[in-house]
């Protein structure tokens, strides 16, 4: 006869085990798992070989020169160039130039964007002139840009999806510059696939692609000078005796003058052009680029150039009335 309290026991076993059948725990405990990645002889672990290259990588960057590392986090950072790129994996700011950390204060997105509307690039460039002091802003647009081939192909038929439906939205200025460009190798591309709705990405030796790289380039350099950061940064500067420029300058404050760059990069074989359009504060002379220029673009920049600078300085001039007094 088995005693009470044994009795008791196996009642109690059965109906808990009734109650939460063993499967249903064990699925349960699997699903957390599967949620959780955690690693575990439930879960198969997956191979990743390109993240172990992302670990040997950043060895090997941090084996190469920790005293920088070291003074950039003492010291905080102090880049000399603000650097607008495409978000283009073979067109990263810190590989093209060999360049250390503390060179590039960066902002990266679909063909090199800038839009005084989009707040991100629009807080890039407010904290890069006006707290960091970069001394140059580069527009880097390059040959071969996705962004820029899906601007000049045919729109997607049908339902786009979300993710499709983002990326035409963010290139439809680039689409309206294609449109409207007076540019010749533009116009010939547009006219050889007027009408046509099944129009692919072009090569990237093609003339009206590589011509539109380029336009995208000035339009992004010629929003950013016509911006209202760098308007008042000009005008500043403009009311400002050099006096007070060279005292801002030792208390550590913005760098005097900015300098707004459009170069391009050549992905087959590394190469950088310089658009010869760049802007800088009214009267002051363009420093020297040392790259090469890219041919057939130079008269039409100086257009760009002047136009930009009798803009601003026009605007300098209307804006000076609502400076401080002491300015
Ligand atoms: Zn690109």
């Amino acid at each position: 006869m088995p005693s009470l309290s044994t009795l008791l026991l196996a009642l109690a076993t059965v109906s808990l085990a009734l109650a939460h059948p063993v499967h249903e725990h064990a699925q349960a405990r699997r699903d957390i798992r599967i949620i959780g990645q955690t690693s575990s002889s439930l879960v198969r672990r997956q191979d990743a070989p390109e993240l172990q290259a992302l670990v040997d990588g950043n060895r090997s960057f941090r084996d190469a020169d920790p005293a920088l590392l070291k003074k950039l986090a003492d010291d905080g950072q102090e880049p000399p160039f603000l650097y607008l790129g495409c978000s283009d994996s073979r067109v990263n700011d810190g590989t093209i130039f060999n360049a250390k950390p503390g060179t590039f204060f960066s902002e990266r997105n679909i063909a090199n964007q800038f839009h005084s509307t989009d707040g991100n690039t629009e807080s890039v460039l407010a904290y890069g002139v006006s707290v960091l002091g970069v001394k140059h802003i580069v527009v880097m647009g390059h040959y071969g840009c996705g962004g820029v081939a899906a601007a000049i192909a045919s729109r997607p038929i049908g339902k786009v999806d979300a993710a499709n439906g983002a990326v035409q939205n963010w290139i439809e200025p680039i689409r309206e510059l294609f449109a409207s460009s007076s540019r010749p190798e533009i116009v010939e591309l547009r006219e050889r696939i007027k009408g046509r709705t099944d129009v692919e990405e072009p090569e990237n030796n093609e003339p009206g692609f590589r011509a539109l790289v380029e336009e995208n380039v000035k339009a992004s350099v010629g929003r950013i000078a016509q911006d209202s950061i760098i308007t008042n940064h000009y005008s500043l500067l403009a009311s400002n005796s050099s006096e007070t420029a060279n005292e801002r300058r030792a208390e550590g404050g913005p760098a005097a003058n900015v300098f707004i760059h459009g170069w391009v990069y050549d992905i087959e074989n590394g190469e950088i052009k310089d658009l010869g359009i760049s802007v800088g504060p009214p009267g002051q002379p363009i420093p020297a680029i040392p790259f090469a220029k890219v041919a057939g673009v130079a008269a039409s920049a100086a257009q760009t150039d002047h136009t930009v600078q009798v803009r601003c300085e026009e605007m300098c001039k209307s804006k000076r009335s609502f400076l401080p007094a002491n300015h």
